[in-house]
């Protein structure tokens, strides 16, 4: 009778923890992880990260650091928007050893090539408008390579922009505008638009329905790198005092 119980617990236990595992999100991050508020705070997200960073290094040794990591990260399959993911963020990455805001974005089309790359480059030069996904969408409308993939300035179905953060309100119109679907890699609790869709005028409302702007299934540590490499002006201050 006992084994029979035993068995019968068994089962219950091991059924139970397999819905968890099954209906746990690919993103299990805390929301408050991706707020940060100093540089001492953002010292240690990095110095918890296995990317050998400690929390005195110099922005040199940050710098080297992340990008020997990210250039030797491997996609995981688990994670479906990981390849692209890493691509945005080590375009984060580029505009962050720059000397700029470190958000970067790609575009892709619907086999997964990765056509356009970008980054944030409002420091680098001098405009308040040349945020990463701004620059991405610029570039690509204005290059010749566009042309096979637009109808006037609506993108084709099926491309995609993989943006290394949330978007903010700017970029999401722009987005929407451009009719093309958006996924990102870290949430932005207080800057991002993804989540604020309803605060917006009815027919930009409809049109960011159609065109959804959604958080990515990419590894925690590409997110939390994203994430860092966003808030990585605290090192320096970068930017208009
Ligand atoms: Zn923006």
């Amino acid at each position: 009778m006992r084994k029979i119980l035993f068995f019968i617990s068994y089962i219950v236990i091991a059924t139970c923890t397999f819905a968890q595992t099954k209906s746990l999100p690919v993103d299990s991050i805390p929301k408050g992880y991706f707020v940060t508020h100093s540089r001492a705070e953002l010292m240690q997200k990095f110095s918890d990260l296995p990317l050998g960073i400690k929390v005195n290094d110099s922005i040199p040794a940050i710098i080297q650091k992340v990008e020997k990591y990210l250039i030797n990260y491997q996609p995981q399959k688990k994670y479906p928007d990981d390849v692209f993911a890493k691509e945005a963020v080590l375009q984060a990455f580029i505009s962050f050893k720059e000397g700029g805001y470190g958000i970067g974005a790609i575009l892709a089309d619907s086999k997964g090539k990765i056509i356009f790359k970008g980054h944030n480059s409002q420091i680098q030069k001098h405009r308040s408008d040349l945020h990463a996904e701004m620059t991405l969408l610029t570039d690509f409308e204005e290059s010749p390579v566009s042309k096979q993939y637009l109808n006037i300035y609506v993108y084709n179905p099926g491309l995609t922009v993989y943006s290394s953060a949330e978007p903010c309100p700017m970029c999401f119109i722009r987005l929407a505008s451009a009719r093309v679907n958006t996924k990102y890699c870290c949430p932005g609790p207080d800057d991002g638009m993804a989540n604020r869709v309803d605060c917006l005028p009815s027919s930009w409302r409809d049109l960011a329905h159609k065109y959804p702007c959604k958080k990515d299934q990419s590894s925690p540590v590409l997110q939390k790198i994203s994430h860092l490499m966003f808030f990585s002006y605290l090192l320096d201050n970068r930017g208009p005092k």
